[in-house]
């Protein structure tokens, strides 16, 4: 049985990271830099992210990002990428996958990823989730390596919104019980082969710290300071659940979330908030002890995560709706197929149902 896990090249974290990016960037390339950057994110902290390439006299080329993670946007970067042999993505969870679109899978260049929220657990992965351009998920487009480094800024994430931190627990949240499924099933994570004792431990480590320094790390944002818990949650949400899912495996959460994002209700939701709703289904749909639900429903509440049909915006969807999500979520390419039963869209409604039912008894 082949093992595998992957990781970056190298994963970078600390105060000040933002102004040393040129730095970086001279160890992987010479003819310049293509970055790709957030709209909000460029217009807040141009200065810094240009100040070491002028500092340090290196080419850059700064591109504002088109707003969705589709074909049609990493095409135009590949396009306009020219002699420039390394790409940055620095922004959100779509910016950074369409960077590593545009480096790893069509441009083989250098790939440097730099998250400002750890709202996401993409930008350590060899995986970008492709969108349509009217935000539905479209497909999972695999990688054939991680990105060379992921840096993150540490001030730059205590400054972000709350939400954005939030966000990225509930994604991390997930990742532990996804990949016990997957152990559990012997299925075949992302990386193409079966999970490692250390992929294993990074997810449960992962969930560990959510629990211990989640709501820590939530007081400082919400003051935009850094702390020790918030430098734990960063690294949970941003390395740990990254490296975790990838090689830990996806199942019942994340496929409940690609269901979810068919209905249009659930839009304004970011990722991890949707898969915060689809983990707590999947724990429902495993019948783990009551114990264990109750835990994981008050802590997503705390951390103002969606824990109901009415916390997505659903409160008035009837069957026929749900039932369009549960379908999509067991669609054959999708991850249910890696959970340890046989799953129906029947029991996706049902699992949907009783923990909308159950969450609001805390
Ligand atoms: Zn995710």
């Amino acid at each position: 049985m082949t093992k595998i896990i992957c990781s970056p090249g190298s994963y970078i974290q600390g105060p000040g990271e933002l102004k040393k990016l040129a730095g970086y960037y001279s160890l992987l390339g010479s003819k310049g830099a293509y970055l790709i950057v957030d709209a909000f994110i460029l217009k807040t902290y141009k200065d810094e992210i240009i100040s070491s390439f002028e500092a340090e006299n290196i080419p850059y080329s700064i591109n504002e990002f088109g707003g969705e993670c589709s074909m049609r946007e990493i095409r135009k970067h590949v396009e306009n990428m020219g002699e420039y042999d390394a790409v940055f993505g620095i922004g959100g969870g779509k910016t950074l996958d369409t960077a590593k679109g545009v480096g790893i899978c069509y441009g083989s260049s250098p790939c440097i990823i730099v998250p400002t929220a750890a709202s996401t657990d993409a930008p350590c992965s060899r995986l970008s989730v492709l969108y349509t351009e009217d935000h539905a998920f479209d497909q999972y487009m695999p990688l054939h390596r991680n990105p060379d480094m992921v840096i993150v800024d540490t001030d730059v994430i205590a400054k972000a919104p709350v939400r954005f931190l939030m966000a990225g627990i509930g994604d991390a949240f997930a990742t532990y019980f996804e990949a016990a499924a997957c152990e559990k099933k012997n299925a075949v994570t992302m990386t193409g082969g079966h999970c490692t004792k250390g992929g294993m431990a990074l997810a449960k480590l992962c969930l560990d710290t959510l629990y211990e320094d989640g709501l820590k790390a939530k007081a400082a944002v919400q003051r935009q300071v850094s702390t020790k818990a918030l430098e734990n949650v960063i690294e949970a949400n941003t390395y740990l659940s990254g490296v975790g899912f990838e090689s830990g495996g996806l199942a019942a959460a994340h496929a409940i979330h690609n269901g979810l994002t068919n209905l249009e209700e659930t839009h304004h939701l970011l990722h991890g908030e949707k898969v915060a709703f689809g983990a707590l289904t999947q724990l429902v749909l495993e019948n783990r002890s009551a114990e264990e639900i109750e835990k994981a429903v008050r802590f997503l509440k705390a951390c103002d995560l969606p824990v109901t049909l009415g916390d997505l915006n659903l409160a008035d969807a009837d069957d026929a709706k749900l039932m369009i999500a549960a379908e999509s979520a067991c669609a054959p390419d999708d991850t249910m197929g890696n959970m340890p039963f046989e799953v129906t869209p029947a029991d996706i409604l049902a699992a949907m149902k009783a923990t909308d039912q159950i969450a609001k008894q805390y």
